[in-house]
């Protein structure tokens, strides 16, 4: 078996210290000979060291020096180590560029930012979208963006949240801004250009709000004569029951039409809701005196209401909102039901919730609620006479107060709605 390079390196020194013996058994001064010899050894070793040293300073090219046992070995290994490693460079240098001219085409813009929002990198598409400059790098994103709701969306560091601005550049190019958090406490902000997106949606918005508007007043005569005939005496009996229908119908084209231009409106209106006083108690005290108003009800309704509780926020948008959870409560509880209306503070927070035991909403609707024109039955819920419109003006209202609507449901028992406002909309009477 052969002793491999370190065998050979112990071999080597054993002879030597041997030899040296040797010459102080033949010429006496063992000790001498032992000494001379070591110093011997240590120098050729030194010597190699410094060959070594020398040719790791030269560029990786040169080809390893040829040496005897140990250090040919070593200047073998240092060589292929030296060679992978320049590949490995090279390969990840090649990625890097890749994913440089890669991010430098996206029409999209990112910037990285460090804890301090300081910007630490960008791509080409932030000087065209947010007028940002390579030189502003080191500086405070904040400092540069001065929108301030974009402070406090860089603030609410919330990934989740979309935030719509006016590009710094031009005020008619529309942003959607994004923050996505990664690494060490690091953040990529991206910016889209939602400019036509946002284009089409008006125009969209336009079209259903003048097309609503149109269609208001024709309804209202054709309505107002319904109503009229409905009344007449002299009506041919058998068209009596068709009258009737017809006038129903145009009562609820009429609110469709009214929660249509209402939606238009929530749309048209900035993203916050103004921040009225609203008297949530005595808003509950009267929507609960026209449910016991209804000639059609559950048999039971409670409100138990939190005194001295109450919002700042737009107080015909809540009571809209409010009225149409409570409205669907009614309307999908049969009459030996109940319903629970509650309104309570949850620490800084304040929440109403809505309990019924009616028919219940399968798990699978309850994502779609606010959907307009959604609903659950089609044929059911069209009959009960709602406009499929009620919750997505809940959820505009909601989102305009800067509120949650939270849905549990067990079909067949019952549903829960509840609106949860935070702090800040929030007033205690002390
Ligand atoms: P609608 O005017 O048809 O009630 P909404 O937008 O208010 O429209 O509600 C959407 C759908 O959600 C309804 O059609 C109904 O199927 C379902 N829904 C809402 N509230 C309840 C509830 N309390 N119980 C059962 N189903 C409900």
């Amino acid at each position: 078996m052969s002793p491999g390079p370190w065998g050979y390196v112990l071999l080597r020194f054993l002879a030597l210290v041997a030899a040296a013996v040797l010459f102080g058994l033949l010429f006496g001064r063992p000790f001498a000979w032992l000494s001379a010899f070591l110093l011997a050894y240590l120098g050729w070793h030194l010597w190699h060291l410094w060959q070594l040293e020398s040719w790791l300073r030269k560029k990786l090219g040169e080809p390893p020096r040829d040496a005897p046992g140990l250090w040919g070995d070593v200047y073998a290994h240092l060589h292929r180590v030296r060679l992978q490693s320049r590949a490995r460079k090279k390969r990840l240098a090649r990625v890097l560029k890749e994913f440089r001219k890669s991010t430098q085409a996206l029409p999209d813009a990112g910037v990285v930012l460090d804890a301090d929002h300081e910007i630490v990198w960008l791509n080409k598409a932030a000087g065209r979208l947010l007028g940002l400059r390579r030189e502003d790098r080191g500086q405070r994103i904040e400092n540069l963006l001065r929108a301030p709701e974009f402070a406090a969306f860089l603030r609410a560091d919330d990934a989740e949240r979309i935030m719509r601005l006016s590009s710094p550049l031009d005020d008619d190019m529309r942003l959607a801004l994004q923050v996505v958090p990664y690494g060490d406490n690091q953040r990529l902000l991206l910016a889209r250009d939602i400019t036509h997106a946002t284009r089409l949606e008006t125009v969209r918005r336009t079209f259903v709000a003048n097309a609503s508007h149109e269609l208001r007043s024709p309804l209202t005569v054709i309505g107002g004569y319904l109503d009229a005939l409905v009344e007449e005496p002299e009506l041919v009996e058998h068209w009596r029951e068709p009258v009737q229908e017809m006038a129903r119908q145009s009562e609820r084209m009429r609110r469709i039409i009214e929660d249509l231009l209402t939606l238009s409106r929530l749309e048209a209106s900035g993203a916050e809701a103004e921040r009225e006083r609203v008297d949530v108690q005595g808003m509950l005290a009267s929507l609960k005196k026209e449910a016991l108003a209804r000639p059609q009800r559950p048999a039971v309704i409670e409100l138990h209401v939190e005194s001295g509780l109450g919002l700042w926020g737009a107080e015909s948008e809540i009571y809209s909102a409010f009225a149409n959870i409570i409205g669907n409560a009614l309307k999908y509880t049969p009459s030996d039901g109940s319903v629970h209306i509650r309104w309570y503070p949850e620490g800084d927070t304040a929440c109403l919730s809505v309990s019924d035991t009616g028919v219940g909403i399968p798990d699978e609707a309850i994502p779609r609620l606010t959907e307009r024109f959604y609903r659950v039955d089609k044929g059911r819920d069209r009959a009960s006479g709602g406009t499929g419109l009620g919750l997505a003006i809940v959820k505009h209202v909601l989102q305009r107060h800067g509120a949650r609507l939270e849905v549990e449901s067990v079909l067949g028992e019952g549903s829960t709605f509840r609106c949860r406002f935070p702090a800040e909309r929030v007033w205690r009477k002390s």
